[in-house]
C-alpha cells in the first residue's frame, strides 16, 4: 500500500466525538475582525480530497457571533446542524433552524448570525478551487443597510437613508 493510499485508509471513517468534533479532525478558530465583519466563528474542515471537486466544512458560531460578511463567485450549501439563528443572504433575512437548507448563489452577500444562547453550527458545500472572498467596502455596506430589516440584522440601529 503506498503512503497515499495508507493516508485514504486511514480516513474512512472518523467517529463522532461529543461536541460537534470528529476524531482527527482539527478545529481552526476564527481571528476576530477590526471591523467587525466576522465575530466568533470556528471552522472544521471534514472532507478535502484532490480528486473531490467539493469541500464540506463545519462552522460554529458561538453565541452572539457571525459568520463573515462578504461575497464571492462561488457559491454554498448549507446545512444547519445545531442551533438557531438568522442568515442573510442578498438583502433577504431568515431564520434558521435544524436541518434548514440555504442556498447562496454567486455574488451574494451573506452572514450567519447565532441569536440565541446556544451555539448555531452548519455544514457547508463548496467548491474545492474557489475564488477568495470579497468582503463589503464602507459604499457597499451603506448600501446593503439603506434597507431596514438588513441594517437591523447588521446590528446598525442607527440606519441613515
Ligand atoms: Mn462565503
Amino acid at each position: 500500500m503506498d503512503e497515499k493510499t495508507a493516508a485514504r485508509a486511514q480516513a474512512i471513517h472518523r467517529r463522532a466525538e461529543p461536541d460537534y468534533r470528529w476524531e482527527g479532525v482539527e478545529r481552526l478558530p476564527y481571528k476576530e475582525d477590526d471591523r467587525a465583519l466576522f465575530k466568533s466563528v470556528s471552522r472544521q474542515i471534514l472532507f478535502s480530497d484532490p480528486d473531490l471537486a467539493g469541500e464540506l466544512r463545519y462552522f460554529e458560531v458561538a453565541p452572539g457571533g457571525f459568520s463573515s460578511l462578504e461575497r464571492h463567485e462561488h457559491m454554498h450549501g448549507v446545512l444547519i446542524l445545531r442551533g438557531r439563528g438568522r442568515c442573510l443572504v442578498g438583502t433577504e433575512v431568515r431564520a434558521v433552524d435544524p436541518n434548514d437548507l440555504v442556498t447562496v448563489p454567486a455574488w451574494t452577500w451573506h452572514q450567519f448570525r447565532a441569536t440565541t444562547n446556544e451555539p448555531l453550527g452548519f455544514l457547508c458545500m463548496v467548491n474545492a478551487t474557489r475564488d477568495k472572498p470579497h468582503l463589503p467596502t464602507e459604499a457597499e455596506l451603506a448600501e446593503l443597510k439603506a434597507k431596514s430589516e438588513v441594517a437591523e440584522f447588521l446590528g446598525d440601529a442607527s440606519k441613515q437613508t
